[in-house]
């Protein structure tokens, strides 16, 4: 899909892999409709790309539905939507910490996974009932995974877990929406330079980056944006999780 004039979706936006994915989107000249928690960076970069900003918990099917609605009357239909809402917790490892707490692994599931998902059945929902572009298309959807999704870490299972749960549901969720034209892809990268690694030191960002095989340094948004501009743009890409993560195999 070209994404010149057409109405994009980014949650997650206001920051990190989202905000590059708005901004390079808007490039490209779709029209940008940040949904995200926090309201004041969202409506920094809105305000940027002459979009909208809609403040949206990913985890609520109501603030979802006022999202879409919202952004319909105000932009116009939804047809693109990135998913990047989500959260990366601390080390919190099953058995040597004493019992790992459900309501944390409950949170992570909640908004990683949940959040995904309850944003993609609503926006699909309203966009198989859109007059089709060329070649039948109508819609299409990226997602956030993570290498975590693959090579789990110490401490990690519900981030792992929640990302893994996304890479689960890309092929059956394409398949399901195949006959309305909507195609589903999920970006897994490996390690970036956003505010989500801004808690790291810089030597120990720097000693990550070199555990790259190549390029030895943490990814760019901007690398991550210009993928998800190209599973919008290439209609062959669907059913994919694609890593995105220089070959890292994180160590345990
Ligand atoms: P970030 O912290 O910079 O941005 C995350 C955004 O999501 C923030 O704007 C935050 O307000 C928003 N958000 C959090 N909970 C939300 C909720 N319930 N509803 C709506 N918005 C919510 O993080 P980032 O690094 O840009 O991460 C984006 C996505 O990429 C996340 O899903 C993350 O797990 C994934 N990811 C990041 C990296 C990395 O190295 N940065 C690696 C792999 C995967």
């Amino acid at each position: 899909m070209n994404p010149s004039g057409n109405v994009a979706i980014v949650t997650g936006g206001g920051s990190g892999l989202g905000e590059a994915t708005a901004r390079a989107l808007a490039a490209k000249g779709a029209k940008i409709a940040i949904a995200d928690v926090g309201m004041e960076r969202a409506e920094k970069v809105a305000a940027d790309l002459g979009g909208i900003a809609v403040k949206c918990d990913v985890t609520s099917a109501g603030d979802g539905e006022n999202a879409i609605e919202t952004l319909k009357s105000r932009l116009g239909d939804p047809r693109i939507l990135v998913n990047c809402a989500g959260i990366a917790i601390a080390v919190k490892t099953v058995g040597k910490d004493g019992p790992h707490p459900l309501d944390l692994y409950r949170k992570v599931i909640e908004i990683n996974l949940i959040g995904s998902f309850n944003m993609i059945r609503l926006f699909a929902t309203q966009a198989q009932e859109l007059d089709p572009l060329d070649g039948g298309e109508r819609g299409v959807i990226v997602n956030t995974a993570s290498v975590a999704a693959f090579d789990g870490q110490i401490g990690q299972a519900a981030y792992s877990s929640s990302k893994g749960g996304i890479v689960g549901m890309t092929l059956p969720i394409a398949r399901d929406l195949s006959r309305a034209g909507i195609r589903v892809c999920t970006i897994a990268p490996g390690i970036f330079k956003t505010p989500m690694m801004a808690g790291l030191p810089e030597d120990a960002q720097a000693s990550l980056g070199q555990q790259v095989p190549f390029p030895p340094r943490l990814g760019e948004p901007s690398e991550y944006a210009s993928l998800a501009c190209h599973i919008v743009e290439n209609q062959m890409l669907n059913g994919e999780t694609i890593r995105l993560d220089g070959a890292i195999r994180m160590a345990p």
